[in-house]
């Protein structure tokens, strides 16, 4: 009876995941569907703690609920206190916790073999002449220790480059060859783990001896750190999103460990919703994901090396001169970049959005999907505000309507707004989609230079006729614009 209530309290858990997932897909029930899913985890947690046929003592008790405390409330005041730009960060933070949840639990399953169950084999096989060590469950813990050890000491290495104490990625000469070997030694040894049981016999006392699982685990951790040392701080979002799928497959080992079906929906649903986010992102930004692992993109001059020379003259715009085009104008398409992020100017573009409006201006956003650091940035950052969410336009709705834009202001944004993605087969990112605001009657831009966003090249759009920079932080400068219209 207990047993059913345990599985029909695992059912739950599963089916609030997929449900939950469903709804993050939306803005408008996103935080619904994070809410069910978190509750449904909570129903499976507290299921396998009561629930569970064996025995349990008061200090154990303690134990797993003052770790549940502890972890509560260091995961609450860390998302609590986080900036939306340091989101990523958090993210890998999260992650590695997760890949070193599976390696542990490898670990404590392998030690509870080596005691436990390979004695009795091993003397059965003395018995018997056969030894047959459970290939199908040591492959579930050795591959739970691999790739959760990656995913931990991978995401550790993410966590560094993000928040700036690893700014520069380490490439060791051959560096993408000593990792293949790495990888091989790695895939080798946890192979011939499996065939000969994971342990050694000491013949002398006949007594297993499990050490060994700890080379495999420094073979594993070494390797996570080797995959992302080289790849640049700024392709990192597609690099934690490819750990966080492989944290979700280590769990699911884990989930075929224990026979537990919300463990193994649960790190299904992560590790395939990671691989679909990882390739989107990487078609988002027409790269291929072996040019992420294997490139130098997002590590600086490589990739800028390869844009064509950009000439021409650029010229600016006047807060005072600004604020009439925009007041007198009949549509205004706002494009919000990274640097929208920066600077935290998502509620004085509302109050800019706002004011227009009641001066009977159109005003729509224009949303790409790989606007700023990491997926739905730009759409995060404006829910912040309260912009309406039918005022978000997705690029492929955007784009038609560009050509009766009067005009469209860009905000800290670079490379989704670069033309030369269509027109300069030499740039590192010809070929990504990006928002075509060089169709629209007037083009501003809003930045603080003439610097390079995230893929290192000029952008042939401030040289457009038709465009002209609004120079400045974007808080400060839109704060001045919102001023001059009030006086209008
Ligand atoms: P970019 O990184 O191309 O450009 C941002 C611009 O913002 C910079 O040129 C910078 O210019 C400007 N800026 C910075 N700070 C401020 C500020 N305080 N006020 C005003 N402007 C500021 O951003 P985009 O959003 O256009 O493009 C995102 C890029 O990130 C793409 O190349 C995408 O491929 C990449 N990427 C996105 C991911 C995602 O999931 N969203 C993941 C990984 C990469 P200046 O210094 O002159 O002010």
């Amino acid at each position: 009876m207990q047993q059913s209530i345990l599985e029909i309290s695992y059912l739950i858990g599963s089916i609030t995941f997929i449900v939950g997932l469903k709804m993050m897909g939306n803005a408008k029930t996103a935080r619904k569907g994070n809410l069910i899913g978190a509750a449904g985890m909570t129903i499976a947690i507290l299921g396998t703690i009561f629930l569970n046929e064996g025995k349990v003592s008061g200090l154990i008790y303690g134990l797993i609920f003052g770790a549940i405390a502890l972890g509560t409330i260091i995961g609450w005041l860390t998302a609590k206190k986080v900036q939306m730009t340091k989101m990523p960060e958090l993210v890998s933070m999260f992650n590695g916790m997760g890949g070193a949840c599976a390696a542990l639990i490898s670990l404590i399953e392998f030690n509870h073999y080596v005691h436990t169950e390979f004695p009795k084999l091993a003397f059965l096989g003395m018995m018997t002449g056969e030894f047959h060590p459970p290939h199908g469950f040591l492959l579930a813990i050795f591959a739970g220790l691999v790739i959760g050890s990656i995913s931990f000491s991978g995401s550790v290495i993410a966590y560094l480059k993000l928040n700036g104490t690893m700014n520069k990625p380490l490439r060791l000469p051959a560096y993408n060859i000593i990792n293949l070997i790495v990888l091989l030694a790695t895939l080798g040894f946890l192979a011939l783990m499996v065939y000969y049981g994971g342990v050694k016999l000491d013949r002398p006392t006949m007594m297993p001896n499990g050490s060994m699982v700890y080379i495999l685990l420094a073979l594993a951790l070494l390797y996570g750190v080797l995959f992302t040392v080289p790849i640049g701080g700024a392709d990192m979002p597609v690099v934690i999103s490819l750990l966080n799928s492989f944290t979700g497959l280590a769990a699911a080992f884990g989930g075929f460990l224990y026979d537990n079906k919300v463990m193994l929906t649960g790190g299904i649903l992560v590790g395939s919703a990671g691989t679909l986010l990882t390739v989107v992102m990487c078609k988002a930004m027409n790269r291929s994901l072996g040019s992420v692992i294997f490139g130098a993109f997002g590590g600086g001059s490589a990739a800028a090396g390869n844009a064509a020379e950009v000439t021409g003259s650029i010229k600016d715009i006047q807060v005072s001169d600004l604020a009439v085009m925009m007041n007198y104008s009949k549509k205004v398409v706002i494009v919000p970049g990274y640097g929208l992020a920066v600077a935290q100017a998502q509620h004085i573009i509302h109050e800019l959005e706002l004011l227009l409006e009641e001066r009977g201006v159109e005003v729509k956003y224009a949303i790409h999907p790989v606007a700023g650091r990491m997926p739905g940035h730009m759409n995060v950052l404006l829910a912040e505000s309260n912009v309406s969410y039918d005022k978000l336009v997705e690029m492929e709705d955007i784009n038609p309507e560009f050509e009766q834009t009067d005009v469209v202001l860009v905000v800290g944004a670079n490379d989704v707004v670069n033309p030369a993605a269509k027109t300069d087969p030499s740039s590192p990112i010809y070929g990504m989609p990006i928002l075509e605001v060089d169709k629209a009657k007037n083009i501003i831009v809003n930045k603080r230079s003439m610097s390079a966003g995230y893929a290192g090249i000029d952008n042939l759009l401030f040289y457009d006729p038709k465009c002209s920079m609004f120079f400045g932080d974007a808080k400060k400068a839109l704060t001045e614009l919102v001023a001059e219209l009030k006086t209008m």
